[in-house]
């Protein structure tokens, strides 16, 4: 495990140190949770991979977190490496047709006609970079595309990994191709090398997103800004966007209603335990009150699912991503 010889060595690929007992609830949206046995950041595909080579030598479990904004961790902690993407992973460069740095105002308007007669263009994120700074360098660009993804709290790699969607649109849609890290190796793939389906991609086992490259269409910069407003607003009319959460707890059923509505249609909005309530704005979200632990959380999924296999027979499954040991109930 994480002897001195195992540690020494994920620092010297990672060229920095490491943090060894890292409190995970301040790196999770929802704000609960126990201590990762050693955390690391990468600055670099290539130190991406150096560290899952060295990962692998030492047979450690690892997990790669984004902003940890689909992730309950146990309240006993995890005791594995936690890979952090930083620095240069989290920029984001738009590349248009036609782009000329330092613009004037009277300039702007004409290269914004320019790019729409030439065409689509182009947004490159590190893994690390959150989704709303890639909408606004998207949007700032003039390139349109992104605006249904940019209130979504996480990282274009953990996007990926999920395949995140909203209002219709999924990131499947927009990649161009991703580049992912290795044990000692940085490869390409092409999207339909990802075989994305419904909030999943097919990822190789334990890859790391981390770069990106997605194909956008170019606008009006000042329209691009107004549909993101207003996909802005409407999210936080439907979701609990300013409370404490770990984004959608169950998926949607293949067929039917959503997880939303069927736990809406069970009475799960408010239920709580200890400090975790159920979402009054949107059933299908769990909110930290304040001090709840992920043992509280897990007490109310229990419980929803419980009421949503008894009313309708559906077996609701986890969407959330568990780290640590964590497991539902099983449903008699
Ligand atoms: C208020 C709120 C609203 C949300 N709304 C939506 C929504 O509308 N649609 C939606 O789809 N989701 C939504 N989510 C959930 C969440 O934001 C997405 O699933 C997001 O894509 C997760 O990204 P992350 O960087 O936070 O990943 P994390 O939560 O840190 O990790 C999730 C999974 O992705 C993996 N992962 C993370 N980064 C990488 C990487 N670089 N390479 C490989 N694997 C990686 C992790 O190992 C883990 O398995 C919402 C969450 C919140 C809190």
């Amino acid at each position: 495990m994480f002897d001195e010889a195992a540690r020494s060595d994920l620092e010297q690929a990672a060229g920095k140190p490491g943090t060894a007992r890292a409190g995970m609830a301040r790196l999770t949206t929802i704000g609960c949770g126990g201590g990762a046995a050693f955390l690391l950041e990468a600055d670099s595909p290539e130190q991406l991979a150096a560290i899952l080579e060295v990962a692998a030598r030492f047979s450690l479990d690892r997990f790669v977190l984004g902003l940890g904004s689909n992730l309950l961790v146990a309240d006993s902690g995890w005791d594995g490496l936690v890979i952090k993407l930083s620095g240069k992973l989290k920029d984001c460069h738009a590349s248009v047709p036609g782009e000329v740095k330092n613009r004037q105002e009277s300039k702007k308007r004409q290269e914004s006609k320019n790019r729409q007669e030439a065409g689509g263009g182009q947004i490159e994120c590190g893994g690390g970079a959150s989704l709303p700074r890639a909408a606004t360098t998207a949007v700032d660009a003039g390139l349109s595309g992104l605006e249904p993804l940019a209130g979504i709290p996480g990282t274009i790699g953990g996007a990926v990994a999920m395949n995140a969607g909203a209002w219709g649109t999924s990131i499947a849609e927009l990649i161009r191709r991703v580049e992912i890290s290795l044990p000692g190796e940085v490869r390409t793939l092409e999207r339909e090398q990802l075989n994305f389906s419904y909030r999943q991609a097919e990822l190789p086992e334990g890859s790391v997103v981390s770069r990106v490259v997605l194909d956008l269409n170019t606008g009006d910069p000042e329209e691009i800004r107004a549909a993101a407003a207003e996909i802005r607003r409407r999210r936080a009319e439907t979701q609990p966007t300013g409370e404490r959460s770990c984004g959608s707890v169950f998926r949607n059923p293949e067929t039917g209603s959503s997880a939303g509505e069927l736990l809406d249609r069970a009475g799960c909005k408010g239920l709580k335990h200890g400090a975790a309530a159920v979402s009054q704005t949107h059933a299908n979200f769990i909110i930290n009150e304040g001090g709840c632990s992920a043992a509280d959380v897990i007490r109310l999924m229990d419980e929803c699912r419980r009421r949503v296999h008894e009313k309708f027979g559906v077996i609701l499954e986890p969407e959330v991503k568990f780290l640590g040991n964590i497991s539902l109930k099983p449903l008699t």
